[in-house]
């Protein structure tokens, strides 16, 4: 027997950035219908006008376009259910809630901002959350008529039962009851004759046929209420999956509002996309075994939803770094050298620098791209820096013993008519043995006064090749210089 096509959708509200929470909601949901070749499609959730951004339905385009989390349905590209923007759908919600006042499940509302206020103060006082009244559930058919003919400002309400209670399922969090009387008779179309992102989901998921609702777990509070609205249409209830929280830290959540970063930022920072989504994959989900490096197309063949976890999943930057390093070092060095290239612009403008040898070096030591011009822009031009750092503890140099080995390697360089790593590393570890000295009394000091940097990617010979000869000399006598002056 043939089962129903699984269609899950991604339903952001256009905020003007994607949130780490939300890429991971999009990922979850093109999994789960990916897994079983069903549908993923994309709906702008924009009902709430006021918080309209300019090119924020953009940066939700771009990203699932760079992720690789393609829809079969969308604004963009249409489909047989749309429109797939909300606001564009907005004369289709008022006839659903007026079906819903018919069948008593929903009534007129004209309460006044000040009375409303009046309610929300009060219940603040008693400590209790805000639940409207139910005021207007009881004007005579009469007064209501009157009002709606003489254009008084309404919303619609659900009417909730204050007895009983409400129970529904969720994938991740199991059966979940409510008392009805925790059920706040929620307003269903607004003021401006939009309905309110809680109408709407429920309509907009029924009528796209959607099966599967992925979303975040502060929505699992209002389920129950979502469900009354199902039931009191008839319409199935489709399967619920709210995914758990992702946290910061034990207490709190990550969030662009607190200065977390968001999809973009990670990228601006120099973090790979396909790294990101495979990190993002294991917040709060986790397959069979050791490894932790998928593709998407793994991750699709691999994902059941039914073993999400229940429990928040910590963001740990630690291992997002671990885990981009590792795809740096797997990718192609054509493609690192294509992605380290704009890190070098600006920074090493010194046009004999073979930019593909600093490449070399750094594929394998780079886990964040955008360290990159602070870990290479010595290449260019030699920093100022403190003879301290030509002393190191377990290397057994100084200052002194720096001078004598920097003395003893020049001519030696300077007297090679090949200039490459193999006949650097060679006449370098000649002098070594020459002088019955550890290979670290000549390294450290050369690999010192070649960068002037206590760390770098590479080493003496790697550093001397790449810039080059003449620029070699030169920055030994500038370090031989400084040693001398602070001995003096
Ligand atoms: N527009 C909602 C949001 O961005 C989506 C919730 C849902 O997927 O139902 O949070």
């Amino acid at each position: 027997m043939s089962s129903k096509e699984i269609r899950t959708r991604f339903a952001p509200s256009p905020t003007g950035y994607m949130h780490i929470g939300n890429l991971r909601t999009a990922l979850y949901t093109y999994l789960i219908a990916k897994h079983d070749g069903g549908k993923f499609i994309l709906r702008i959730e924009d009902t709430d006008q006021e918080r309209f951004v300019e090119g924020a339905v953009d940066i939700i385009y771009k990203t699932l376009k760079e992720t690789g989390l393609v829809h079969d349905e969308g604004p963009d590209i249409g489909g047989p259910v749309g429109p797939y923007v909300q606001s564009e759908r907005k004369g289709m919600y008022l006839d659903y809630a007026k079906e819903l006042v018919e069948k008593g499940e929903a009534y007129y509302c004209f309460c006044s901002k000040e009375r409303l206020d009046i309610l929300k103060v009060n219940a603040e006082a008693l400590k209790r959350p805000f639940k409207y009244d139910k005021h207007c559930k009881n004007l005579p058919k009469e007064e209501i008529e009157q009002k709606l003919k003489d254009g008084v400002s309404y919303v619609i309400r659900q009417n909730n039962p204050t007895t009983g209670t409400t129970t529904f399922d969720d994938v991740i969090y199991g059966k979940i009851s409510v008392d009805n009387s925790e059920l706040d008779d929620m307003i269903l179309i607004k003021s401006d004759g939009f309905p309110t992102y809680n109408f709407a989901n429920v309509v907009d998921d029924h009528l796209m046929g959607i099966t599967h609702v992925v979303r975040g777990n502060e929505y699992l509070s209002s389920a129950p209420k979502y469900n009354r609205l199902y039931e009191a249409f008839g319409w199935e209830v489709p399967i619920y999956v709210h995914c758990p929280p992702i946290m910061k830290d034990a207490h709190s959540k990550l969030s662009k509002r607190n200065g977390d970063a968001s999809f973009e930022d990670l990228i601006n920072k120099g973090y790979i996309k396909e790294a990101v989504l495979n990190f993002i994959a294991l917040l709060g989900w986790n397959p069979e075994g050791e490894n932790e490096i998928f593709t998407l197309a793994e991750l699709t063949e691999k994902f059941d939803y039914a073993t999400i976890n229940k429990s928040p999943a910590i963001f740990d930057p630690v291992k997002l770094r671990w885990m981009n390093g590792e795809y740096i070092k797997r990718m192609s060095p054509e493609k690192f050298h294509e992605l380290a290239s704009p890190y070098y612009e600006g920074v090493i403008t010194n046009k004999n620098i073979d930019l593909l040898k600093i490449s070399e070096l750094l594929q394998t030591r780079v886990e964040v791209l955008g360290e990159i011009p602070e870990m290479v822009d010595f290449f260019d031009t030699l920093p100022e820096y403190d003879i301290a750092i030509y002393t190191h503890k377990k290397m057994k140099t100084n200052t002194e013993n720096s001078l004598t080995s920097l003395k003893k390697s020049l001519p030696i360089l300077e007297a090679l008519s090949d200039w490459n790593i193999d006949v650097i590393h060679d006449s370098m570890m000649a002098l070594a043995k020459e002088l019955e000295v550890k290979n670290g009394i000549i390294l450290w000091p050369l690999r010192t006064a070649l960068s002037g940097k206590q760390f770098t990617p590479g080493g003496a010979f790697e550093i001397a090749d790449i810039i080059g000869k003449e620029e070699s000399i030169k920055r030994i006598k500038v370090g031989i210089e400084k040693l001398e002056a602070a001995l003096a």
